[in-house]
Parts: structure tokens; C-alpha cells; sequence
């Protein structure tokens, strides 16, 4: 218990380190203070090191992040560090210096953050993995046996010869990464007695001998050429880029070279992605020509594997690592250039927990470690866009598609008025019946899953509802249930209505599924895929329907936005785009730009090969303006018409926003709440010297009321980013302490990306 702990501290030497300040692996703002453990530690005491603390009633893991001198508690009641937990620290002073610029800036509580940033494993007191690498060597049988006996194996007579070429052993991680799947072919030569199982020591792995299939790449063009000098040029030293390249230009070349030269000069490169599982394209390729062992870090990897990757990153002996946004703190000792591909997508800002933005923490950590950072898109955030057109980012254009392949053509097909046969128009049909005869495929986007958006009662108006959603609930018919989308809810499909028990029950617009069963009867005889995130549910049903694709099996490919994200459909010449009305008109002020992104990227997917592909996109809204400057001037006209409108209405990236959410069980209190806070800013604005910080609210968040709470929202405005930030540093503490009622719960999102 408490005293007597106290009573056994002995008072802190006037040389030794007496006061650790920890963050704790809580959601809190405050470092607490302790007395160092009592029996000595294995390791000297250093910012980076994980602690085993007490706290409240129970222990917690903390991150020694300072040792003092002295502490403003009372330090007889200071309680000791129970012990130390690992023998080296996790984090270098860069990594701990990033960790706590971002957790400032976003104004993040320190513990949340860094632990955001660690392997999830070690939020517990859990001792670090084991950090031998599990690999396969040859067996004294193995090394001698003749090769040719295992003719009749090839696949075990080409793994033994990678193995025997390797005499100190292959870390399993790098022969599955280069030679795919291989646990049969491995375990039939253990049977054999011509392999076993080892552990080999990081940094003595040696790299695989490049694959079999590796290619030299094609010759640059010289806007590659261009990039590639600009960014080489740039390297020890910091310098942000710009690469702004159509769909095929060849950017991911660009990364492939940029990260040679890299490697080549012993440092490590940093790939920082959107959504992994979506691009298995780009990993590939990355492991196909980079030698040396990638890590790899997302979701879809067991946590010990993700932890695997992460210690051999940190130990500097992954020289490439390929991650979706916590990547970004991945420590890296030899850390030299920085990528981040698809720097627009909204995925690489965090929405919930620790919020940040891993594209900005790419530029701020590049400013840090003093080395480039480079952006890829085809169509840049107007935010980078806007630091290129400044000139803070050097700006790379790639605008022509690399070796043979051809730009789309856009066009837009004005359905008013038209008849629709499963939403397309007869004109669209046409098309895409003279393209299926030519042995062409054909990709259409509809942005919303499920088979129909609206169940309504004919006699009396009945609309299925979600209950604790402000959100109608969608038919699905396969599993056949009314889903909410918002929060998950689902409920059987009545068979009469539920208001007036009238049998007419109607089904109202068009989902994926219910397009996927209006075109069989349409086009008969053509393999037709569906591909969202019902279809692809299942694990490796992505993976076989675009192999399906690939191989010509299929002709009509029809989708949601993940078609938009990362896959090549060379075989595609024509898109066609079924419905972004309601795109145009979102209240969000970010609708149009994403809009905008959506159909260029989708565009992208089509003619990437030597046939040129065509663009349809069907719209009631033709004389819109986002349509028209797209259409005429490409993205680059968009995005000027949108930074003026930007600009007049003083939004980002003209001025910087913070937003305050709150959301409770019932209606009143987050208003309630955010009205204080309002009050509580409104008399800090002078103190904190932050005149021309603007409040706007609060107000209902658009859908009010999501999973059974209502939600609002209080928005801060300001011309100058650093005014703001002094502002949020007075206001962001004072909130905290605000008296909330019961079940309110609220976060600050700095720099939010969806309102
Ligand atoms: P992006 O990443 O910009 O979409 P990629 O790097 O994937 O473009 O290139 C698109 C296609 O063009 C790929 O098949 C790639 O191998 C090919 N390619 C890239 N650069 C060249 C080049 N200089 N010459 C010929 N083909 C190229
Ligand atoms: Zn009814
Ligand atoms: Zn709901």
C-alpha cells in the first residue's frame, strides 16, 4: 500500500536521476512524476523505455519520457516505478520528439499518442518479442545431397538452393515475401530431413538474392528522369515534393528508383499508403525489385507479425518499410526519404482515438530528420496543391501516361428526361455493347452498396428507418436483411408493413446488388463481378474476382469507390459513372474536391493499356460548374476554380479549422456543452493573443443523431495557423476541466477532414 512505499523511498542523491516523468498508456494530457524502482535497474534509466507504474487503484504501462531534478508534487508522496520493462529503449529522442510535436499540435493527449505509435502488444506489460528472427537453414543432409534429386520437385530443389546459398539462414518473413506461399514446399523438406527451422539474429539476415522475376524496369522518360534527379538531389536535407503524375505516369517507377538509390547509399526508405489491402499491386511490385527485407505494417496482419516488422524497421535492418498511417512513427535509424502515395485520400487522416494526419506528420517528420518527403497523387489535396502553386513544395508533373498507354476522354451524358433501363441510359447501353463485341471490358461505378437505398410502404408512406439513426435503413438481399450503414443495426425485411400492414412494400433506387441483377437480364452470357465491400467480405474474394478480371473471365466490372483505389484494369476501355448527383451537393465543404478526385481516379482505371479508354458520367446536373472545369480543363482547372472558392470563403487551405464534437444520449447536452465551450473561448481568445480566432456554432452535426446519440459540433476558424494554436493551447486544457453530464463524450479534431 501507499505508505509504505513512502516510507521505504529513500531521498534522491544529488547526482543520480530522482525524478522520472511518465506518460502513461491512458488517454491523459499530464506526464506523472516517480521515484525511480527500487531495485536497480537492468538498463541505465532513458527517455523510450517502457515502465511498469502504479496507478489509481491499479498499475498501468507508462513511457519514461524525462528524468528531473526536482517535481512539483509533494515528493513524499511520490510512488515508485514498480520496474523497467524492456532492456533498450523503443523510442530514440527523434521518435520521441515527433510523437510529442504531433500530440501538441493536434493537442492529443502524450500517452494516447505514443502509444498509438507503438505495436499494440505493447500497451501491455508484455516483454518485447522475442527479436530473433525465425528462419530455415539447410541441414548437413541438405547442403550435400545433390540438387538434380529433387528434379521432380521443383519448387523444393529451388528452395534448397536458395537455402544452401545461404549458409547462416533465410528469415521466413523474406522467403514468403519473395516466394509467396511456400509452407508446403518447406514442410515436405523438413519431412526429408533437408531443412530445419532457425533463429537467426537481426541485422545478420542477409538479403534474399533478388528474385527470380525481378526486371530492370523500363528506361525513364524524362519527366521520371526530371523527378527522380529533383528528389536525388534533395536527399540529406529537407525538402517536401510534389509528384504530381496522372493514373499510369509512372510515379510508382519513380518511388521503385528513388528507393534504390536509397538503399544503395545504406539508408531507409518510408512508404506511407492509404489502404494496403487494397493495393496488393504496388506491394508486389515493391518486393519484386527492391532487394533487401521490406516490412511490411497494416491492419490485416496478425500483431505479432506487425510487431515482427516493427522491431526489425527499428533495429535499421528493414531498409524499405511499406505502411498505412501509424507507419509513419515507425522508427527508422537510417530513415532518408520519405513517400507518401495518394497523398489526397482521407484515409490517411486518423478519425477517431488519436487524430492526426499522417501525410502532414510525413512533411513534419521529413523537417525533423532532415530528409525529402515526397506527396504522390494524380489528383493532389488542394491543400498541396496550394503549397506547391507557393512554392514551399517543389512541384514534379508527370502529365502523360508512361510507354504506350493513352489518356481517357471524359464526357458527360445528360440523362434528364432519358429512360433508364437499370440506371443506364440507352446511350451507355450502346456503348457498352460495341465495346463487349470488340472483346472490351466495361467498368461502371455506383457509389452505394446493398440492393436498394429506401423500402417504402406504397398505401401509406411507411420509409424503414434506422432507430438509432437519424439514416434510412438499406435492403440487402443476400444475407436479405434492412442494414443501417451508420451504425451497423440491422432487422429482418418485413413482408408488410409495419405501419399500416399494406403488402405493396416498395423498393426505391438502386444499390450494386440490385444493378448487378438488372444486368444479367440485360447483357445475358457476360461475366458480369460485383466488387464493395459485401462482395469482398470474405478473405481472398478481392483477390479472386480481380484474378477473374485479369484473365479476361469477366466483362462488366461493377463497383463502389474501391474501384477508384489502386487496381489496374488495362483490359478496360470504357467507365461509366451512374450517379454523383447527391456528390454535388453535399453540405460538406470538402464534397466537391473529393468528388472531383473520385472521378479522375475512377477515369484512371480505364485504358491503361494500348487501347485508349472512354469516360461516361451520367448526370441530371450537366451545366455544373465542378463538371464543366473538370471536363474542359482536367483537375488542374478544378482545383483553380476551388481554391477561389476556397479562398472566398475563407476555408482551408486560406485558414485553418479546428473542431470540437460532442455527442450524448440525449439531445440537449452536447449543445449544452459546446455552448459553454464557446463561452469558456470567447474569454480566452484575448488572453491567448489569438485575435481573428472565429467561432461558428454550435450546431447539429449533419446526421444528428448516430447509434443511439445525438451529436453537435463547434467550429474554430482562423486566418493564421499559429494564432490558432496559441488559442487551442489555452482552450483545448480549459475544456477538460468543463463539467459534463453523464455519458457526454467529446474530442478536439485539428485540421478535421469530415464535418
Ligand atoms: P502510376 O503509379 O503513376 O499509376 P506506374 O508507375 O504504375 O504509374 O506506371 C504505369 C505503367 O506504366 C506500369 O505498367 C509501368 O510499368 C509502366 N511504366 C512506368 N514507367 C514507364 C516507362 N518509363 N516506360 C514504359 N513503361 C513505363
Ligand atoms: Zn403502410
Ligand atoms: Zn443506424
Amino acid at each position: 500500500d501507499r505508505s509504505a512505499l513512502v516510507s521505504r523511498a529513500p531521498t534522491p542523491s544529488e547526482s543520480g536521476p530522482a525524478i522520472l516523468r511518465v506518460a502513461v498508456a491512458a488517454p491523459l494530457a499530464e506526464l506523472f512524476d516517480y521515484l525511480p524502482p527500487v531495485s536497480p535497474a537492468p538498463v541505465t534509466l532513458t527517455p523510450g523505455l517502457r515502465l511498469l507504474v502504479p496507478f489509481g487503484r491499479g498499475r498501468r504501462v507508462g513511457m519514461l519520457l524525462r528524468i528531473a531534478s526536482h517535481t512539483e508534487q509533494d515528493p513524499a508522496r511520490l510512488k515508485r516505478v514498480e520496474s523497467v520493462l524492456d532492456a533498450r529503449p523503443l523510442l530514440s529522442p527523434a521518435d520521441l520528439r515527433l510523437i510529442e510535436w504531433a500530440a501538441a499540435y493536434y493537442r492529443q493527449p502524450i500517452g494516447e499518442a505514443l502509444f498509438t505509435a507503438l505495436p499494440a502488444r505493447l500497451r501491455d506489460p508484455a516483454p518485447v518479442l522475442d527479436e530473433r528472427i525465425p528462419g530455415i537453414q539447410a541441414t548437413p543432409a541438405g547442403l550435400t545431397v545433390a540438387l538434380d534429386a529433387l528434379n521432380r520437385a521443383p519448387r523444393q530443389r529451388d528452395l534448397l538452393a536458395l537455402a544452401r546459398a545461404a549458409p547462416a539462414g533465410l528469415a521466413l518473413a523474406d522467403l514468403r515475401a519473395s516466394q509467396g506461399d511456400c509452407a508446403a514446399t518447406l514442410r515436405a523438406l523438413r519431412a526429408k530431413g533437408l531443412i530445419e527451422t532457425c533463429h537467426l539474429a537481426p541485422g545478420l539476415t542477409p538479403s534474399l538474392p533478388p528474385p527470380v522475376s525481378a526486371l530492370a524496369g523500363p528506361a525513364l522518360n524524362a519527366d521520371q528522369q526530371a523527378a527522380v534527379n529533383a528528389i536525388l538531389g534533395a536527399l540529406g536535407g529537407f525538402r517536401a515534393f510534389l509528384l504530381d503524375g496522372v493514373t499510369g505516369s509512372g510515379k510508382t517507377e519513380v518511388y521503385i528508383r528513388l528507393i534504390e538509390a536509397v538503399i544503395a547509399a545504406g539508408g531507409q526508405a518510408l512508404v506511407v499508403v492509404p489502404e494496403i489491402g487494397l493495393t496488393p499491386q504496388l506491394r508486389a511490385r515493391f518486393i519484386q525489385r527492391l532487394p533487401g527485407p521490406v516490412a511490411v505494417l497494416h491492419s490485416a496482419l496478425n500483431a505479432r507479425e506487425r510487431e515482427r516488422n516493427w522491431h526489425r524497421a527499428a533495429l535499421g535492418e528493414a531498409t524499405l518499410v511499406l505502411g498505412t498511417r501509424s507507419a509513419v512513427f515507425v522508427p527508422l535509424p537510417r530513415l532518408a526519404l520519405i513517400l507518401v502515395d495518394e497523398e489526397h485520400d482521407a484515409s490517411l487522416k486518423q478519425q477517431e482515438g488519436f487524430r492526426y494526419s499522417a501525410r502532414d506528420l510525413a512533411v513534419r517528420r521529413a523537417q525533423l530528420t532532415g530528409c525529402p518527403v515526397v506527396l504522390g497523387s494524380a489528383t493532389p489535396a488542394l491543400e498541396t496543391l496550394h503549397n506547391a502553386r507557393l512554392d514551399r513544395y517543389g512541384w514534379l508533373k508527370l502529365p502523360e501516361r508512361a510507354g504506350l498507354a493513352r489518356p481517357p476522354t471524359i464526357s458527360l451524358l445528360d440523362i434528364r428526361d432519358q429512360p433508364l433501363q437499370a440506371g443506364l441510359s440507352s446511350v451507355l447501353r450502346a456503348d457498352m455493347r460495341t465495346e463487349l463485341a470488340a472483346g472490351n471490358q466495361v467498368l461502371l461505378f455506383l457509389n452505394r452498396r446493398g440492393y436498394a437505398p429506401i423500402l417504402t410502404c406504397h398505401a401509406c408512406g411507411w420509409v424503414g428507418g434506422c432507430p438509432h439513426c437519424d439514416a434510412r435503413l438499406t435492403l440487402h438481399l443476400n444475407p436479405r436483411k434492412l442494414w443501417c450503414h451508420h451504425c451497423g443495426w440491422s432487422q429482418p425485411v418485413p413482408s408488410l408493413c409495419p405501419a399500416c400492414q399494406g403488402s405493396d412494400l416498395r423498393r426505391l433506387g438502386q444499390g450494386t446488388e440490385r444493378l448487378e441483377d438488372n444486368l444479367r437480364p440485360l447483357f445475358p452470357e457476360v461475366g458480369i463481378a460485383r466488387i464493395d465491400r459485401d462482395s469482398t467480405r470474405r478473405k481472398g474474394e478481392l483477390d479472386r474476382l480481380l484474378g477473374a478480371v485479369s484473365r479476361g473471365e469477366i466483362q462488366i466490372l461493377l463497383g463502389t469507390q474501391m474501384l477508384a483505389k489502386g487496381h489496374d484494369f488495362p483490359g478496360v476501355t470504357l467507365v461509366g459513372i451512374l450517379d454523383l448527383d447527391h456528390a454535388l451537393y453535399a453540405s460538406d465543404f470538402r464534397a466537391p474536391e473529393r468528388t472531383a478526385q473520385l472521378i479522375v481516379q475512377v477515369a484512371g482505371r480505364a485504358g491503361r493499356a494500348e487501347r485508349p479508354g472512354r469516360v461516361v458520367l451520367q448526370t441530371r446536373h450537366p451545366e455544373h460548374p465542378l463538371l464543366q472545369s473538370l471536363l474542359r480543363e482536367g483537375y488542374g482547372g478544378f482545383a483553380t476554380v476551388a481554391l477561389g472558392e476556397r479562398r472566398d470563403a475563407e476555408l482551408p487551405p486560406f485558414a485553418h479549422l479546428a473542431l470540437v464534437r460532442a455527442e450524448a444520449p440525449g439531445a440537449s447536452e452536447p449543445l449544452a456543452f459546446l455552448r459553454a465551450a464557446r463561452v469558456l473561448a470567447e474569454g480566452l481568445i484575448e488572453a491567448a493573443d489569438a485575435p481573428g480566432v472565429h467561432l461558428l456554432g454550435p450546431i447539429p452535426a449533419p446526421m444528428e443523431r448516430r447509434a443511439g446519440r445525438y451529436r453537435a459540433q463547434l467550429l474554430v476558424q482562423c486566418g493564421e495557423r499559429s494564432r490558432l494554436q496559441r488559442f487551442l493551447a489555452h482552450w483545448s486544457p480549459a475544456l477538460r476541466g468543463l463539467s459534463r453530464t453523464k455519458g457526454l463524450r467529446w474530442s478536439l479534431d485539428v485540421d478535421p477532414q469530415e464535418m
